[in-house]
């Protein structure tokens, strides 16, 4: 737990460091994934100050969020339709919406839930990926439009992303390129928020202009 708190302290001046480099020099978020790691580090890192969580999988969350409630949680892994309802209920914000089925029964929840305006954030899958979900950058400003012409009890913050990996050691000027076209289209959708940025890139992310980071790996140590 020594190690989770060197962490912690590291990348919180890691954000620090890149803001101030930034354009905006804007306020960045810290999510931490803790996806597949224990209760017992989510709790020590809540100690030390944390309070977003993100999870992934529902079956997972539902176990965290029964023993420790503290943290407020979002939800950032794949989306099932028949699972919406319960994942709206226990979290605060969904940055995974990338169709029109899943976001009309996020914003029936909510409805039900008394939980509208609800904070979601589009999924966009920058590398055309197919192994990924989410929608292309080319086709997101108007789904977005399309959400909010339906779903007023939705509040659209604007684009998450996890993109193609890529070594920026040998490749930066493409994905510079490419975080950086994200980052423009992030401005006009919804809120013109971006959640972009993991352990390996959350620098890069910042300078691209990312609002929320999101990270696993880099504070927790390696997934069981
Ligand atoms: C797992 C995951 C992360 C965290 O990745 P790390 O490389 O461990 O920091 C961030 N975002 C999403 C959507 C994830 O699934």
């Amino acid at each position: 737990m020594r190690e989770l708190k060197e962490n912690y302290i590291k990348i919180q001046n890691a954000i620090h460091e890149a803001r101030k480099q930034s354009k905006d020099q804007k306020e960045v978020r810290l999510l931490a994934v803790s996806k597949k790691q224990s209760i017992e580090k989510v709790e020590a890192l809540f100690e030390l100050g944390q309070k977003e969580f993100a999870e992934s999988y529902l079956q997972e969350l539902k176990i965290k969020a029964k023993v420790f409630s503290g943290p407020s949680w979002v939800f950032i892994g794949r989306l099932q339709s028949n699972k919406i309802k319960q994942i709206v209920s226990l979290c605060s914000e969904i940055q995974s919406v990338s169709s029109f089925e899943h976001a009309r029964r996020v914003a029936s929840a909510a409805r039900e839930l008394k939980k509208e305006p609800y904070p979601v954030y589009l999924l966009v899958n920058l590398g055309g990926e197919n192994s990924k979900d989410g929608v292309l950058l080319s086709d997101v400003e108007e789904f977005s439009k399309k959400l909010e012409k339906h779903f007023p009890e939705l509040k659209i913050e604007g684009l998450m992303s996890i993109p193609p990996r890529v070594d920026f050691s040998l490749e930066e000027d493409r994905a510079t390129k490419m975080y950086n076209e994200l980052s423009k289209k992030a401005k006009v959708v919804g809120q013109g928020k971006l959640s972009l940025g993991m352990s390996e890139d959350l620098e890069q992310a910042i300078l691209a202009g990312s609002d929320c980071v999101r990270i696993g790996t880099a504070l927790f140590g390696i997934r069981k």
